[in-house]
């Protein structure tokens, strides 16, 4: 475990797992994730003496909306965000009050939702650290940096998804830490525990650096 951090504590906001988008009574769309990363960078924040808040998917903040409203709520209070929440893309125009029947499922019409960190981004004050997780499975270092600097974030962290390489739950992985300066740092085959205490680590390098 790391040892606890010698400067000030940080106000580290924290927000995992996988929203929902009730369809009908029944039925929801959702991401893949299982709220691992953030699991661990809450260990690994508490552990360097920080106060942490989580805002756990679906439990704290079941849609893309409410998680919205509860980290903007959160936001002004905040050091540091990571925002590793799998936040879907879409939500259903309405969502049905009955169950639908199927033939009606497929007509279905989805509005896109908010970049919330996005828009964090655009309301981030000049001490405040924004760091953003992407998953990829194309050009990652580019597409990384695309979201890197359209969110205007600090740092973020990159993996990689295919058929063959599957980055979610307790196992290791191989991630890019990409930050605004351009820098590109790889870590190959890194559990979870040990990445968690390099980005709390990171975390507390950046918000130094503007404070
Ligand atoms: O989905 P995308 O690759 O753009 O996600 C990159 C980052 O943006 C992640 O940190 C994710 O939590 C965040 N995000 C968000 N609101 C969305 C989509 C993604 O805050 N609607």
């Amino acid at each position: 475990m790391s040892s606890p951090s010698r400067q000030r504590p940080l106000r580290i906001l924290i927000a995992f797992g996988p929203t929902e988008e009730p369809l009908d009574p029944v039925r929801y769309l959702t991401n893949r994730s299982t709220g691992t990363m953030g699991r661990r960078l809450a260990e690994a924040a508490r552990a360097r003496g920080h106060r942490v808040q989580t805002v756990e998917c679906p439990k704290d903040a079941r849609t893309a909306l409410r998680l919205q409203s509860v980290l903007e709520k959160a936001w002004p209070r905040t050091d540091v965000l990571f925002m590793a929440a799998a936040v879907c893309d879409v939500r259903p125009e309405r969502t049905a009050e009955g169950k639908l029947r199927k033939t009606r499922v497929q007509n279905i019409r989805f509005v896109k939702n908010p970049d919330i960190l996005a828009g964090l981004g655009r309301r981030k004050k000049d001490r405040q650290v924004l760091i953003g997780f992407a998953i990829e499975s194309a050009s990652p270092i580019e597409s990384g940096f695309r979201k890197l600097r359209s969110k205007n974030l600090e740092l973020i962290v990159v993996q990689k998804v295919t058929i063959n390489q599957d980055p979610f739950g307790e196992q290791r992985v191989n991630v890019w830490l990409l930050d605004g300066g351009g820098g590109v740092q790889p870590e190959k085959a890194i559990t979870k525990i040990r990445l968690a205490a390099l980005l709390v680590r990171e975390a507390e390098r950046l918000h130094a650096e503007k404070n």
